[in-house]
């Protein structure tokens, strides 16, 4: 582990000096042993820290253009890795190529010429080459440049796929890719040839090759480089390659005879260790972030036991709790016992009960005279949690708070809040406005987490001295993402329905025409039951071609006039969304026409069947937690998915997902795996760092090893001195790697 200076990181002692023909520790895989002319490094040699533009082969253009990449540092550029390799050794002759296969060798230009084919835009250019077995044709389209780049005589190395043409009944190679020898240089092998070359994504117009050299550049600049940001201790003990050398081979790998693709996968031993660094990199992270939690703010303990509490709370209920929602309340005691702030996350799918348990947590902290806040993403949840919530804090009653509370109703509303007489608060968004101040918030409750942004969430807690937090998700989340992106959090999961609950069947339904509904959907009504048809727009739009909710409740009313069919839009006003929520809960209106602004939470138990109309514009955690809100009433639910015209084989494929699986932690790691883990949790927003190389999904078990070494390591080095070097050195390194780690370490 290096020293850190105070302009960043350096590499303290270079092995040997600079210029010396290294017998590279790092395998022959950027830089054969033979060629010192390359491994001698031309150029000054680099820190780590080093702005790109401080390097002599980037000039402004192409500066901006990395910059625009988000690439500004020379450890940016190190981890910006190619995203496939193509084998490039010269190791053919042209009697050797094959039909078919993408093959490279190196020949010489017979003849070169442009072809102007009237009926083509771009003139062909063809030439013929050989070597010392024999010749072939090679055709290009366009690329007139290549007249000059590889006029007759010269030398080139020839990378591409290899064809029989008809025509000239014989093997023709198709628009190659061409590395011209330098003459003086001869065969040596350079960055674009003579090797496995690695191929980046072309953005910002920066082409690979350009970004191929310019990261070869800098990593020639840098060798020998001996800097290692994991421990060693932690290196040894996972039995990982250095980290230079893994940077190293995953933009320029050793010669293997693998097939390339191998080398995009765990079990390459460069890729193993990236992976390993960046899930060890965020476990260590959020053991910092742990270690940064205070003291709570809660000037009481629980007077009585835990049993008692939660016996005297059930009384409350009309129900007894299931033994998952008395576990979870067990375990919020417990933490209410201890003297730092609670951090609790309750998992639970949808309809597990997760709001009596929050309700329990309010409770003791009622008793505990502090206030408590219930965050709820939209205004009907709130709606429905301060009505669920009357009814079992009597004494308490909440109040809430949301946009649509204006004028004097909302300063006596704050008034009452700033002065400690309101001490249950429910609401949306408009809490966490500036002007919504506590008089002594103790108990902060987030409702469906994921449809808040981190900075949302800290707004909250900051307006208590440390207040206890419990978020909630009916977004079931896989067990990796949980580790990885709660490992902080204490977990308590619900894993147990309440009974009585009827099982869903899910169906893809190919269209909604008239016959469906009077089959389906006209048999429901005729026992009183309740439908919802969701759709992803609200009106017709020339943009998106999906149906939409005004036009499908103007069909509906039509050909249902018997019953009253409501819609519900997030386009409308609070008080019109709520007459339109009460018609539907009173069972007035039989058929709910609506966007997704129902999906969450939203509890109406005559409600069995729902219609999801373009069910491929949503995803499908969403459309689980659509789901969810049939079936809750002892009644069994059926749910019709109806994709629209444009859906694909992936498309079908998904919806099948929810076919086959009631159980959402099941979908959410299908749901992990199509889509990855920014889209699924909003961890976009969170500032946390992602995932270049690692993958939820495939890589767990290499999580729960770097997991399990990371605690390890920030135990067994506590007090010692080496190891505060050893991890200031770490942090630093953080800090470099991922810009936002600071906001992040800040937000509990
Ligand atoms: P979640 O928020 O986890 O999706 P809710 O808290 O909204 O679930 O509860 C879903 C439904 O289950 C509600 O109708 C609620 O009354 C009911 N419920 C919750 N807990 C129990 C229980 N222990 N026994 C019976 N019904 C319950
Ligand atoms: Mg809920």
């Amino acid at each position: 582990m290096s020293c850190v200076s105070e302009a960043g990181l350096t590499a303290p002692k270079m092995k040997s000096p600079p210029g010396a023909k290294m017998a590279s520790p790092y395998g022959g895989g950027f830089l054969p042993e033979r060629e010192n002319v390359v491994a001698a490094p031309p150029f000054p040699r680099l820190k780590l820290t080093a702005p790109l533009s401080s390097f002599p082969s980037i000039g402004p253009r192409r500066h901006a253009r990395l910059a625009r990449r988000g690439l500004s540092t020379v450890l940016d550029l190190l981890y910006c890795f190619p995203f496939r390799y193509e084998d490039r050794r010269i190791r053919l002759l042209i009697s050797d190529l094959v039909e078919g296969a993408e093959q490279g060798f190196v020949a010489t230009v017979r003849s070169i010429r442009k072809k102007v084919v009237p009926k083509l835009r771009a003139p062909i250019i063809e030439a013929t080459i050989f070597d010392r077995s024999g010749e072939i044709s090679v055709v290009w389209f366009g690329q007139e440049y290549l007249l000059k780049h590889l006029p007759e005589g010269s030398q080139a190395f020839f990378f591409g796929k290899v064809e029989y043409s008809s025509y000239s009944r014989s093997l023709v190679l198709r628009s190659p890719v061409v590395e011209v020898v330098d003459p003086e240089q001869g065969l040596r092998r350079s960055y674009h040839i003579g090797r496995i070359v690695p191929i980046y994504r072309e953005e910002e117009g920066l082409t690979s090759g350009v970004f191929r050299r310019i990261v070869g550049d800098v990593l020639r600049a840098l060798w020998g480089e001996s800097f290692d940001p994991l421990p060693e201790s932690v290196r040894r003990e996972a039995n990982l390659m250095g980290w230079f050398s893994s940077i190293v081979e995953m933009h320029f790998p050793r010669e293997t005879e693998r097939p390339m693709e191998e080398l995009l996968l765990s079990g390459y031993p460069p890729r193993d260790r990236i992976i390993f660094e960046e899930f060890f990199f965020l476990e260590y992270l959020m053991m910092l972030r742990r270690q940064g939690v205070q003291h709570s703010g809660r000037m009481w303990s629980p007077a009585e036991t835990a049993e008692s509490a939660i016996t005297a709370f059930e009384r409350r209920l009309p129900f007894p709790l299931t033994g998952a929602q008395r576990r979870a309340c067990l375990e919020i005691s417990q933490d209410f016992a201890r003297p730092h702030p609670m951090n609790r996350f309750l998992l639970g799918d949808v309809g597990s009960g997760k709001t009596f348990v929050a309700a329990f947590a309010m409770c003791q902290a009622l008793r505990g005279g502090c206030q408590t806040a219930f965050l709820a993403p939209t205004e009907i949840l709130a709606q429905q949690h301060s009505r669920t919530l009357a009814g079992l804090m009597k004494e308490d009653p909440p109040v809430l708070l949301s946009h649509s509370v204006k004028g004097g109703e909302r300063r006596r509303l704050l008034a009452g809040i700033a002065d400690g007489s309101h001490r249950v608060v429910v609401g949306t968004h408009a809490i966490l406005e500036e002007g919504v101040i506590f008089s002594n918030l103790g108990l902060v409750v987030v409702d469906e987490q994921h449809k808040f942004g981190v900075a949302q969430r800290k707004a909250l807690w900051s307006k208590g001295p440390n207040p206890d937090i419990l978020v909630m998700t009916a977004t079931p989340i896989p067990r990796s993402l949980a580790l990885s992106y709660y490992g902080d959090l204490e977990i308590s999961l619900l894993d147990e329905l309440p009974p009585g609950r009827q099982p869903v069947t899910t169906r893809v339904v190919a269209k909604a025409d008239e016959s469906f509904w009077h089959k389906k959907v006209a048999p429901v009504l005729a026992r009183s039951e309740q439908v919802f048809v969701v759709l992803p727009l609200i009106e017709e739009s020339e943009k998106v071609d999906a149906k939409n909710a005004m036009d499908v409740h103007a069909f509906l009313s039509d050909l249902f006039s018997g019953v009253r069919v409501g819609l519900l839009t997030g386009r409308m006003g609070g008080e019109e969304k709520e007459a339109v929520m009460e018609g539907f809960r009173s069972g007035e209106i039989a058929i709910l026409v609506s966007t997704t602004v129902i999906e969450v939470g939203v509890d109406i138990p005559r409600a069995s069947v729902m219609v999801v109309e373009n069910a491929e514009r949503f995803g499908l955690a969403q459309l689980h937690q659509l789901r969810g809100r049939i079936g809750r009433g002892g009644l069994p639910g059926t749910f019709y998915l109806i994709p629209g015209q444009g859906i694909g084989e992936e498309g079908r494929a998904r919806l099948k997902i929810l076919e086959e699986y009631a159980d959402g932690f099941h979908v959410a790691e299908e749901d992990l795996r199509l889509r990855g883990p920014g889209e699924f949790l909003g961890v976009k927003q969170s500032g946390l760092p992602m995932f270049v190389v690692a993958d939820l999904v495939r890589d767990v078990e290499v999580l729960t090893r770097s997991r399990r070494l990371a605690l390890g390591y920030v135990e067994e080095s506590e007090g010692r001195m080496e190891s505060a070097w050893e991890q200031a050195g770490l942090e630093e390194f953080l800090r470099l790697r991922y810009r936002e780690v600071e906001v992040w370490l800040s937000i509990r």
